[in-house]
């Protein structure tokens, strides 16, 4: 059947369909180990779904606006007024469902064909192929494990033509977990104002932080760049609330306002009793958020500390998200064969670094409890010891 060319060029999402056939292979009785999608394994907290409960009870369960419930538009504005220091007001503010979807509708309101979006790799998977749904052309910069997997000034300056449109800044990152000090953040945000192109910053992980990294919003630097900047988030990683499926965009009120339009004609509002959920995230306690980033600081250290005495494995400390990508490039494999081998013979599941344009590295989420971090990398540590 003849498909329109759009999607013909599209490759489908390795992480969900990884973790998909983990979460299968689980229910038909395997014994898996499963380090595939960054997914936190906690219970969305209890308050928050109370809160959601109770707005299905008071009947919310209607259409909405597209923008997003009028309240939660404008929690969020406050959050990022109070928090990231970035001055949006509701109207600079859309509800989307979840992080993914926020970044694909900058993507269609922004990009036009002929259009270059600067992505440093590795990068999470669907960025490149959100370019190219929307018409444009990825241009995709690599960074190296010795420079922390950053994309540097001079990088980022070299890499601008005059299609450039937008620079996609993800930090903390998926995948690598690095995350950009304030200086470099400073130095990324002079190089937008001075080839006066826009920025998109995939915040997600802001607040899964360790060892003291601290987070900047680079809309926050100055007045110039906040002009130039959209920020992206969602609260899927830090209240785990993967499957409720709600994100935001904020920015200038042009790209809101084309963003509710683009939704007002594709998705309508998010579910309107889970706004309510996401709401009572951002206003009730946040003791949640600290306590799930204490257990992902112990997980990481864990898995951390065990992968590098993998002899073959060698991965860097990351500062953030609750990701590892280690190299495997000792053992001789590429990504995907070493991962399709592992799955097979080990039933451990983990995300082939040629997903996220690094051949050499695989992915893993310690988004996961403890007892599947030691069982996995003691069957990970057999299967590398295997091909030595
Ligand atoms: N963003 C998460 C990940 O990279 C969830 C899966 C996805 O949406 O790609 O694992």
């Amino acid at each position: 059947m003849k498909l329109a060319a759009r999607v013909g060029q599209v490759t489908p999402s390795l992480t969900l369909a990884i973790d998909s056939k983990a979460k299968a292979m689980k229910a038909e009785g395997v014994d898996m180990c499963s380090f595939s999608a960054g997914e936190p394994d906690f219970p969305t907290p209890a308050h928050i779904r109370a809160a959601a409960e109770q707005a299905l009870e008071q009947g919310k369960t209607r259409y909405g606006p597209a923008a997003g419930e009028p309240k939660l538009r404008e929690a969020i504005a406050q959050k990022l007024q109070k928090e990231n220091l970035l001055c949006y007001g509701a109207e600079n503010v859309v509800v989307t469902n979840g992080g993914k979807h926020s970044l694909f509708n900058l993507m269609m309101v922004m990009i036009e064909p002929g259009d270059e979006v600067i992505i440093p790799s590795p990068y999470w998977l669907s960025y490149p192929e959100m370019v190219k749904l929307a018409g444009g052309t990825p241009v995709i910069v690599p960074t190296a494990a010795d420079s922390g997997y950053k994309i540097t000034p001079d990088q980022l300056r070299q890499a601008i033509t005059p299609q450039t449109r937008l620079f996609v800044f993800n930090s903390p990152s998926n995948p690598t977990g690095m995350v950009y000090t304030p200086a470099e953040v400073r130095a990324i945000a002079d190089v937008i104002v001075e080839n006066d192109i826009f920025v998109v910053a995939d915040e997600i992980y802001e607040k899964l932080l360790y060892d003291g990294a601290e987070h900047v919003s680079i809309g926050a630097v100055g007045p110039e760049i906040f002009d130039r900047t959209i920020t992206s988030s969602g609260f899927a990683k830090a209240y785990s609330m993967t499957g409720w499926r709600i994100g935001f965009l904020a920015g200038p009120v042009e790209v809101i306002r084309a963003t509710i339009a683009l939704q007002g004609h594709s998705t309508s509002n998010v579910c309107t009793f889970a706004q309510y959920g996401a709401l009572a995230a951002l206003e009730g306690p946040q003791d949640c958020v600290g306590e799930m980033l204490q257990a992902f600081a112990q997980r990481r250290q864990v898995m951390l500390d065990a992968i590098n005495s993998i002899p073959g494995l060698s991965c860097p400390k990351p500062d953030g998200a609750f990701y590892l990508f280690p190299s495997i490039e000792k053992t001789g494999l590429n990504s995907l064969d070493f991962s399709n081998a592992l799955l097979e013979e080990q039933q451990v599941a983990v995300i082939p670094g040629v997903a996220f344009g690094a051949d050499t590295c695989i992915r893993l989420s310690y988004a996961t409890d403890m007892d599947t971090i030691n069982k996995g990398i003691e069957r990970l540590e057999k299967f590398v010891r295997s091909r030595a």
